[in-house]
């Protein structure tokens, strides 16, 4: 027991001495140090999906935000590539395609609008 202790200690120090050496470093352009869960779903997606993916940006079912509950689900619809949140929204994409193409490109307004406002 207190050997394992011993070693997770170990294991933390040289975790958070990383942490602060990194932190003195000169940083590189992008910030690759931490990555947010989001970000950990759509790097996952091919770099092409990933483009629309980001594009679209919310699930064109639920209209939750893409990669908060993991990587996004790649459907094509009538030959157009849509994504959603999660399989759970699957059936429904399929079952609703118009209803669902028309959320997508809501989305993909509502997204392209946030960008032009910042
Ligand atoms: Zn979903």
């Amino acid at each position: 027991m207190i050997k394992w202790w011993a070693m997770a200690s170990v294991v933390l120090g040289a975790m958070l001495f990383q942490a602060c050496s990194s932190e003195s470093a000169p940083k590189p352009a992008a910030e690759t140090t931490k990555k947010s869960p989001r970000e950990e779903a759509f790097a996952k997606l091919d770099p092409a999906d990933r483009e629309l993916a980001e594009a679209q940006g919310y699930c064109a079912v639920s209209e939750a935000e893409l990669g908060s509950m993991g990587m996004p689900i790649k459907l094509v619809i009538n030959d157009q590539p849509v994504f959603l949140c999660c399989k759970g929204c699957e059936a429904e994409a399929k079952s609703e395609p118009e209803k669902t193409l028309a959320t997508a490109e809501a989305s993909r307004k509502k997204v392209a609008e946030a960008k032009a406002a910042k």
